[in-house]
Parts: structure tokens; sequence; C-alpha cells
């Protein structure tokens, strides 16, 4: 059985045809599955019940559900809990810009990329996410936050690019027109740095924001905190993303999560530097969120206006990513954790 949200406007059509409706039907479910969410057939009143019979026997309209929402008192942001058809459980964040609502959803239940500083690969991965679910992801934080989202970001637990198909599907499906609508502009893809996959993405037509995550300006120091780096050397990543750019024509963003002591010194910011110089970057400097379990700790607020200095002296542009839901479990994969460690949170 096929899922049904996750099939193109084409491929539905094609469905229907063979079931013998005629081909407009398929535009109809289609809103119904896309704009509107619809958790069942039997929402879909405007369909014959014979229709929506043969719906029923044909494919899969698997529904995820929130299953803990998080809110901050002190900027508006929410983390949520979300427990998938089969019981798993990912997280998403919503956090609330003057520029517009964001979304950050995940993409493979855990992940298996092994980065040293996040929660989410502490358990491997157990499963790629459908593009069906990443998009009700985005439907069930617009329901339970009441707000629209103008930005999704796929920063949660997974690595985009280690489930490339599925993501791929979700982007074009959420920015169908006949469907959610989103630019594809909104959209960023955030990647541990698996050059064939940035590559490939390249190639989509889809003019998404690539971010990279750096998180150390050499080989060796970035091996310590992303196994990814032992298979992949920086020098093949960064001319991957000077591709992205290129075919694109989309300025590819640098995250840098920033650990006291570890790769927040100035001598690394001249590195990151002059690793940079020449390009059309953007560096995004996040304080990282301490995760239980692991020896990290957030950087001082000076020395990480400091690094930024140098960047930006050096013509690099740095932003400082405001850190949201400090009293949420901010995190990535912290939540999740808390509640199956101990069954609250
Ligand atoms: S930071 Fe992202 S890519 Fe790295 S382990 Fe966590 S979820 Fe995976």
């Amino acid at each position: 059985m096929k899922e049904i949200r996750a099939l193109y406007p084409a491929e539905l059509k094609e469905e229907l045809v063979q079931l013998g409706e005629k081909p407009y039907r398929a535009a109809q479910v289609f809103r119904w599955l896309q704009q509107r969410n619809a958790k069942s057939f039997d929402e879909m009143t405007d369909l014959s019940l014979a229709l929506r019979e043969k719906l029923k026997a044909q494919f899969f309209l698997k529904s995820a559900a929130v299953e803990k929402v998080l809110k901050s008192a002190v900027d508006g942001s929410r983390k949520y809990l979300f427990r998938l058809h089969d019981g798993e459980l990912v997280e998403g964040v919503f956090m609330p810009y003057h520029h517009g609502n964001s979304v950050c959803i995940s993409t493979q239940v855990g992940c298996r990329m092994g980065c040293a500083f996040c929660a989410s690969t502490i358990g491997g991965l157990a499963r790629n996410l459908s593009a069906a679910e990443m998009l009700e992801e985005v439907f069930l934080v617009e329901e339970e936050s009441g707000e629209r989202i103008s930005n999704i970001v796929l920063m949660g637990s997974g690595e985009p690019l280690d489930n490339y198909d599925n993501v791929v599907r979700f982007i074009r499906l959420v920015t169908d027109p006949e469907g959610r609508d989103l630019s594809a502009r909104s959209i960023t893809l955030s990647t541990s740095g698996l050059p064939e996959g940035i590559l490939r993405l390249a190639e989509e037509g889809l003019p998404v924001t690539l971010a990279l995550s750096l998180h150390a300006s050499d080989d060796e120091r970035r091996k310590k905190l992303m196994p990814v780096a032992r298979r992949y050397p920086l020098s093949e990543v960064l001319s991957a993303c000077d591709t992205y750019f290129k075919k694109t024509g989309r300025r590819v963003s640098y995250e840098y999560a920033v650990v006291r002591g570890e790769n927040d010194g100035s001598a690394q910011a001249e590195a990151l530097a002059a690793l940079l110089h020449g390009k059309q970057a953007h560096v995004n400097l996040i304080p990282v969120n301490p995760v239980k379990g692991r020896n990290f700790e957030k950087p001082e607020a000076a020395a990480l206006l400091a690094f930024q200095k140098i960047l930006v002296k050096s013509g690099i542009n740095a932003t400082i990513r405001r850190s949201m839901g400090a009293d949420i479990e901010g995190a990535c994969g912290q939540l999740k954790r808390h509640y199956i460690e101990e069954g609250t949170v």
C-alpha cells in the first residue's frame, strides 16, 4: 500500500485514473492532504462514499500526533515531541521571529552521524521519516500553535541528505502551488557535510538554502566533533558547497557550534576566516546548549563576540544565533531523551 500524502499530484492523478475516477478528483484529494491536513479519508466529505472506500482500500493515510509541547516563557518558542504512527518519537521546534515563524523539523528517527555535541545520535539511527511524516510535523505545529509557518529548517534529528529521496519529495510537496505553497527559498537544509548529496541537491532546481555544519576550521578538530569528517575532508565538502552556490545562486550558510575551550579561541576564528575567504558565505555562530552526559559548556558572551568580530573584520558575514528555548530543553534530541528516560518532562 502506498502512503497517499507522499504522492505528487501527477502520481495521484495516475492512481485515481487507474481506479476509474476522473482526473480532476486528484486535485481535490491533494488539497485535502496538503492544505487541510486531512487525517482520515472520512474527512474528505466532498468525495463520494464509494471513492473514499476505494481510497481506504488502496492507500495508507497514517497520522502522527503531538505527544508533548513545551512552551518557553521567555521567547515564545515551543518544543514539540511528535509520536509517529508506529510509536517512534521525533522533535520539532517552533520559533517566532520578526520576519516570520519558523519551524525546525526532524527528517529521521535518531541519526547515524554521531556528532559529539548532539543528543539525537546517542541511540543511532532508528529509521527514515517519509515525506508525509515531515509534512505532518509542519501541519501539526500550525494546528497546535494556531500560527502560520513561513520558514522551514531541516535541522531536527537526522541528516537530511542521508534520507535524500524522502527529503527532496517533502520539499517538492510543501512547495507545490496546489498544496502548502511555501517558497523553496524559505527552506533551509542543514547537513553535516555529505558531498555527494550536496552535489545531487544542486541539480534538483530547488533554490533551498544549504547550511553546512562546519563547527571547526580544520580536519583534525572537525574529526573530533563529527565522525563524518573522517570520511570526507573539508576540502571536498567545501568544494561541493561552492558548486552548490554556482548552480543555485544561493549563498551557503556555515554553522559553527561554539563550545567553550574547544573551538571558541581567536586562533580558530582567524582560521575560519581564512578557510572561508573569498566565498559568498554566511556564518552562523551557535552557542552550544549543554547536553546531559556530554562534556560541553556554553562559551562566554565576550568570547563569542570577539569571535564574530574577527570574522566580520575579515569581510565575512557572521551572526550569533539567538539561543531559543533555553528554558525548554533547547538542544536537539534532549526533550526526547528526557521523555524516554524519565517518562516525563
Ligand atoms: S547534529 Fe545533526 S547530523 Fe549530527 S548527529 Fe545530530 S542530528 Fe545527526
